[in-house]
């Protein structure tokens, strides 16, 4: 067997195992350098698919190639470039492609280039509006239309639709994008019906290809409003052309939106990004780190990681400021000072989430005294949320498994470890209990 379909045969069992996005994330772009003796050498395009890919699939990979050869026994990966022969063609072809007209369309189009799917991290959290997002940038108005994404505010509902426009302007240069906030849209509607120029408005948007509209449930009781932009929505699907949409809740949680377009919204596709694991959320630190060039220790990933958990923004954020001290003091920050400088940003009421907050919403969320909650009960309708708000309490409060045992019905750590474990697992197969504990979440930290 060649190197190479040495390689090939790991990717395909790979793709068997794991999803779409994933597998478009960490494997796109690896490839096989050597095959001597007893190791192989695997270029990956990026450290932080490296780090990725050694921590989370070396194990697999080296399995199945032992599959295939039971002498190989040593894996190891190298950042290069993964075809250097195809980088070089498409480095002569963008620069034919004048990129000052490229910078006009993004302008047009309403977009900023900065949000691209390039760097956007995937996770457990957000997977399926990823590969929706990439599915429509490859097909626009064909595969899901429309496409509707729903999440809390700063978990990269933006970045994903703004990376589809720009992900369209490179694949389709022909196409005319736009992206527009629903508030803009709204206010143009409005000052459209008062100047008497709503037909011209219309018709300029129906010969838009691929309509992006960020924040749809602005559009709340503004019945004009949807009503006018009820016939563009139907001008452009019927026409097979693209919308995308998206909102901080779903489609039948927007108060105040006529039947007809809440039905509309829902005729495609709905995806929702829920919150980042810890894991994920050092992974995005990791990531925009190394963007800025830059470099932590790990114990300040982790710091900030999970000191700020339900806001991929304020992490950002936090992680500017980190970089902006390490960057003027030429050192690394330790662990006290991220601790002061953070003081600001994690008094945010985001992050206070609270152990008698957890009771508090998850009894409510399932309609149960907060006595039960923390009762030893075994009846099996509280047992259920008792262990979800026990596993909460571990995930958004880092409490020992002894804290929680005792705290929920004063049983002895083994029980909190098995509600944790239990749950965690269950997490992986079933959509429903994911959506209460988004749904519970979101409470969390909005209250
Ligand atoms: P939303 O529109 O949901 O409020 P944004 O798309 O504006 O959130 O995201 C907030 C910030 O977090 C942006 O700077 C964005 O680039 C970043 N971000 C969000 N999700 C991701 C991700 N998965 N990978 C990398 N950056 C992300
Ligand atoms: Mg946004």
């Amino acid at each position: 067997m060649t190197k190479e379909n040495l390689w090939q045969s790991v990717l395909a069992q790979i793709q068997l195992n794991i999803s779409e996005a994933n597998f478009a994330t960490w494997f796109k772009n690896t490839r096989i350098l050597s095959r001597e003796g007893e190791s192989v050498l695997i270029s990956v395009p990026s450290s932080f698919v490296k780090e990725w890919i050694e921590s989370k699939y070396k194990k697999t990979i080296l399995k199945i190639l032992r599959g295939q050869d039971q002498k190989i026994k040593k894996i190891d990966f190298v950042v290069g470039k993964a075809n250097p022969e195809k980088e070089r063609l498409s480095l002569v072809s963008v620069n034919d492609e004048q990129p000052e007209l490229k910078i006009l369309q993004i302008n047009k189009a309403g977009l900023n280039s900065r949000y691209t799917f390039e760097n956007f991290v995937v996770g457990s959290f957000n997977e399926l509006a990823h590969a929706a997002a990439q599915a429509v940038s490859e097909n626009p108005g064909i595969v899901y239309n429309p496409l509707f994404i729903y999440g809390k505010v700063g978990l990269g509902k933006t970045h994903l639709l703004q990376a589809i426009g720009n992900e369209i302007i490179k694949r389709f240069p022909e196409k005319e994008i736009k992206y527009i906030p629903a508030e803009r849209l709204v206010s143009g509607i409005i000052s459209a019906i008062r100047n008497r120029t709503i037909e011209t408005f219309k018709k300029s948007h129906r010969k838009i290809d691929v309509l992006i509209i960020d924040d749809i449930q602005f559009l709340a009781g503004k019945e004009k409003t949807q009503e006018e932009f009820f016939h563009i929505f139907n001008a452009l699907y019927q026409n097979q052309k693209q919308i995308v949409l998206s909102s901080d809740r779903p489609p039948k949680a927007i108060p105040a939106l006529a039947e007809r377009l809440r039905s509309r919204f829902e005729g495609g596709m709905i995806a929702d990004i829920g919150y980042p694991d810890l894991e994920t959320r050092i992974a995005i630190l990791k990531a925009k780190t190394q963007d800025r060039k830059n470099s932590l220790s790990e114990n300040i990933y982790n710091f900030l990681a999970s000191t700020i958990q339900t806001n991929i923004r304020e992490l950002e954020g936090a992680l500017n400021r980190v970089v902006l001290y390490q960057k003027t003091h030429n050192k690394k920050i330790t662990l006290e000072e991220a601790k002061s400088l953070l003081k600001k940003t994690t008094s945010s009421p985001l992050q206070k989430i609270t152990l008698k907050k957890i009771i508090q919403t998850v009894a409510d969320f399932y309609d149960l005294k907060e006595r039960d909650l923390v009762s030893n009960s075994r009846r099996k309708e509280i047992v259920r949320p008792r262990q979800i708000a026990m596993y909460l309490q571990r995930i958004k409060l880092q409490s020992s498994y002894p804290s929680i045992a005792r705290k929920f019905g004063g049983k002895d750590h083994t029980t909190a470890i098995y509600a944790f474990k239990k749950i965690s697992k269950e997490l992986q197969e079933d959509e429903a209990l994911e959506r209460d504990i988004n749904l519970i979440c979101m409470r969390l930290s909005n209250i």
